[in-house]
């Protein structure tokens, strides 16, 4: 490795919005997250969608018809 042209690499301590706080390897000593491992949907298992336009349901419904299509092509097949 060349000297003085790689950044300095440090332990960090990040700071999430919901208030947990871990550390982890950057070139940062203090990061701020809006999400991470303990208040993402994905790992707590809780849906928080807010779907105020109704835009999911109107994907969903337009998803379904497009499966009926995709099932009647495979029958004529
Ligand atoms: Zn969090």
């Amino acid at each position: 490795m060349k000297k003085d042209i790689h950044p300095h690499y440090v332990q960090a301590n990040v700071r999430c919005a919901c208030g947990n706080e871990f550390i982890t390897g950057s070139t940062k000593e203090q990061i701020r997250v809006e999400i991470c491992s303990k208040c993402h949907p994905f790992f707590t298992g809780k849906q928080k969608l807010i779907d105020t336009a109704g835009r999911v349901e109107r994907f969903r419904r337009k998803y379904a018809q497009f499966e009926e299509k995709n099932q009647a092509a495979a029958e004529t097949e």
